[in-house]
């Protein structure tokens, strides 16, 4: 309430005030060290400025003194209220300068200064000066006096009335922020996923608003127990003078009153106040929490408003974030063995990598050997049981710093120091058997291991590392470890992924296409063939060479589709081409001796040259040497079978495999290819010219047609015509290309 200090001058009597503070809460008296309200005068008359100070001498309100500020204009009380911040009041002369320059101050604050909070109360000579109604709402004034009015005792009345309206507004403005503060803290918490956290920021966001330090505890029902008041609050975060009660039971270690508070928080489900401490409850949902503070002052009503809607947006905001920590655990944790899972073991070494940089550590898979067999004779409880005792195992067995995951069903996942992970203490603890419900068993864990010096990339590269070490760890048999090495990943990783991409595009016939290349006789420039070769572009928007996939697809079988399916697309442009007038075109398609081995293979090419409804003498597969070394009946009996038709044979890349005279015999051929490799150094290197001069005359000898593949310049195709290969295929003519600019090819070719 408004004090007087001694020995200042009280014409009236105070007790007229008394009526008037009945929210004695809102401010307590402090002695005059608090900061004071600053008050602007602002008249034209010196004779007021003088009378003002006078009269409000030695006045505090609600315990602080005010410092009066004086302006004499309007334009002078502009410029203190931009530079002077925290004016609670502004008394201003309606008439100055013009009979509405406060007016048009008061505009000038609350529009262009935006100052809000400011109380104004309006002063005037003259009776009929007074504002309309209108704008005294409009502009926010809090009062209206003329100046015969504003005795001494009305000046202070006022002026407490004002001022009180300035704190409230001032402190609700700040509650406000709080609260903006507070939504946006409530979508950041949803980032920290940790009601530890969340606890923390609570107490830090209480103390801010009531301009205090920071004294309180959060407290949270344990999980699981049915009734929190007698199972006791665990305290979840504590702050100031209640810092060492973290993590301690609230029964135990609570103050007397901050129990009866919590107490009765927690039976109400609402905000309860005491003189100078609140609690206000969090949960409500799946788990009860409440927060306890200290103010060290008694709690004005306003802010046991603020506060209690406080508490009320806090409460949503603490049950996500307790949801979402429980959540976490079963997306992080395995329940089984409450060792984090996979994801969060990958999370955990990415970011240790990312702290570290580097640095000697190592990850490894620990696989129980043959778990799944232990499982199914004795059952899942069995197989759990073991899985807990093994994890226990290898705790104990990895050094320190190691830390540790469930990554699978039967696997664990370790990373740490190099050296705290050692196969040979891992080896040594799972020498004595496991006792599991009745049963002695003989357990053993192989181990796959990765250097993190040994690895691009992340986590993930890491395991992925690992597992192919523990792969060759399992090749090894029994409780072997291994360590990854590069050559591991180079061809078992690139071949994992290709396989899986190469597949999809065969299912879906995706980024796969055939393109063409011409063979010309050199002698009498006719286009008189076209090899087929497949073309195929990853997901990656990549090239992928036939050299690479080619073999793949032919080790897991796949060539036999994509076989078909090349020969399909061929002879479809086969029979479009002879429809256009090339009718002389021989096309030439690859056939890997994998695709002899399907039962069906000819009989499906014979329906395919059907359907095209091309002659089979126009087809030539080529095929390699080695097609004659296959044992089976079955590739003779195609051979045979495709012969008949009329499909003739061309021997790719001759003279590479050197058996290759003595196999000749058994193909069926009706020609040779000279591999690239002679036809490159044909020119330079004698010996070279001196194979392609045999391969020539062999087929010659054998009335066999030849063809120089990978004719690159003008002087290999001379020496080549000079040795008597008329057939050239190479870039020198053409490189392959797609069906357009095949045909765009050879419309150019006819235009010469
Ligand atoms: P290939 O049968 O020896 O095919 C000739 C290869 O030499 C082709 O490579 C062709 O693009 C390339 N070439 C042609 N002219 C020149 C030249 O002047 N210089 C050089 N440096 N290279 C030239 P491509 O298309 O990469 O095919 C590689 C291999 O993949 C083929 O060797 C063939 O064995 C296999 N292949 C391609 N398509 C198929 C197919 O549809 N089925 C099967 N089974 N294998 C195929
Ligand atoms: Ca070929
Ligand atoms: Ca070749």
């Amino acid at each position: 309430m408004p004090t007087r200090r001694a020995g200042s001058e009280t014409p009236d009597d105070p007790f007229l005030f008394a009526d008037e503070s009945d929210d004695s809460q809102l401010g307590n008296v402090r002695g005059s060290t608090a900061p004071p309200w600053r008050v602007l005068i602002t008249d034209d008359d010196e004779e007021v400025h003088r009378a003002t100070a006078f009269a409000l001498r030695g006045v505090e309100v609600d315990g602080r003194p005010l410092e009066l500020l004086h302006a004499h204009s309007a334009i002078e009380a502009e410029s203190v209220l931009r530079s002077v911040p925290g004016v609670a009041v502004a008394m201003l002369d309606v008439v100055m300068e013009t009979p509405h320059a406060g007016l048009g101050l008061v505009e000038t604050i609350r529009d262009q200064i935006g100052l809000r909070t400011l109380r104004i109360v309006l002063r005037t000579g003259q009776p009929g000066y007074a504002p309309e109604l209108e704008v005294i709402r409009r502009y926010d004034i809090n009062d209206y006096r003329t100046k015969s009015e504003l005795t001494q005792t009305r000046l202070i009345t006022t002026l407490t009335a004002a001022i009180r309206a300035y704190a409230q507004l001032e402190s609700i403005e700040a509650s406000n922020r709080g609260l903006a503060d507070v939504a946006h803290s409530a979508n950041s918490l949803f980032r920290i996923r940790s009601a530890r956290e969340y606890a923390r920021s609570l107490l830090e966001r209480i103390a801010q608003m009531m301009g205090v330090t920071a004294h309180g505890v959060v407290c949270v029902e344990p999980p699981s127990t049915p009734d929190p008041i007698d199972a006791g609050l665990q305290v979840l975060h504590a702050a100031g003078r209640f810092a060492p009660l973290i993590g301690a039971s609230l029964d135990k270690v609570g103050e007397g009153e901050m129990q009866r508070v919590v107490r009765r928080c927690l039976a109400a489900k609402t905000c309860v106040f005491d003189d100078a401490t609140f609690a206000m409850c969090l949960g409500g949902g799946t788990r009860d929490a409440v927060a306890y503070f200290d103010v060290g002052r008694p709690i004005t009503e306003l802010e046991k408003r603020l506060l209690s809607l406080f508490a009320a947006s806090l409460a949503v905001g603490f049950e996500n974030v307790d949801l979402i920590e429980r959540l976490d655990f079963f997306a992080f944790f395995d329940p089984l063995t409450h060792l984090p899972n996979r994801t969060r073991f990958l999370a955990d070494v990415d970011q240790d990598l990312f702290a570290r940089q580097g640095g000697q550590r190592c990850l490894a898979i620990a696989d129980v050997v043959r778990f799944s067999d232990i499982n199914d004779a004795l059952g899942h409880r069995c197989g759990d049981t073991l899985l807990i005792a093994v994890a226990k195992r290898l705790r104990a067995a990895a050094g320190s710093g190691v830390t540790m995951a469930r990554i699978a069903g039967d696997a664990f996942g370790l990373y740490g120091p190099e050296g705290a992970i050692d196969p040979t203490a891992i080896r040594r603890a799972f020498e004595a058997p496991f006792f599991v419900h009745g049963h002695a068993l003989a357990v053993q864990v192989r181990l796959g291991i990765v250097r993190v010096a040994d690895t691009k990339g992340g986590a993930v590269e890491l395991l992925r590392n690992a597992n192919l070490a523990l792969n060759q760890a399992r090749m090894a048999g029994g409780g072997a470890h291994s360590m990854f090495s590069r050559e591991m990943s180079d061809d078992v990783q690139t071949r994992v992924s290709l396989l899986h991409s190469l597949r999809a595009a065969i299912d879906f016939r995706r980024g796969l296409s055939v393109n063409y290349q011409p063979q010309v006789n050199a002698t009498t420039g006719e286009l008189v063939g076209v090899e087929a070769l497949l073309r195929w572009r990853n997901d990656y928007g990549e090239m992928v060479t036939p050299d690479r996939f080619i073999p793949l697809a032919e080790r897991t079988g796949m060539i036999h589709e994509l076989g078909l399916w090349v020969i399909e697309m061929a002879l479809d442009r086969l029979a479009a081409w002879r429809r256009l007038g090339l009718d002389k075109l021989d096309l030439s398609i690859n056939i890997s001796p994998v695709q002899f081995r399907a039962e069906d293979f000819s009989r499906r090419v014979r329906q395919m040259i059907a359907y095209a409804d091309v002659p089979a003498e126009r087809l030539v597969f080529e095929i390699t040497e080695s097609v004659g070394l296959e044992d089976h009946d079955m590739v003779l009996g195609h051979l045979n079978e495709l012969r008949e038709m009329g499909v003739r044979f061309a021997v790719d890349d001759f003279g590479t495999g050197f058996s290759s005279l003595s196999q000749l015999a058994r193909l069926p051929a009706t020609c040779l290819k000279i591999d690239r490799s002679f036809v490159q150094s044909v020119v330079g290197d004698p010996a070279d010219r001196a194979i392609a001069a045999t391969i020539i005359s062999l087929a010659r000898n054998r009335s066999l047609g030849v063809v120089a593949e990978g004719v690159e310049t003008e002087e290999q195709q001379q020496v080549l015509l000079d040795l008597g290969c008329e057939v050239m295929q190479g870039y020198y003519l053409a490189r392959p290309m797609t069906v357009e600019q095949f045909d765009e090819w050879v419309k150019g070719r006819s235009a010469q």
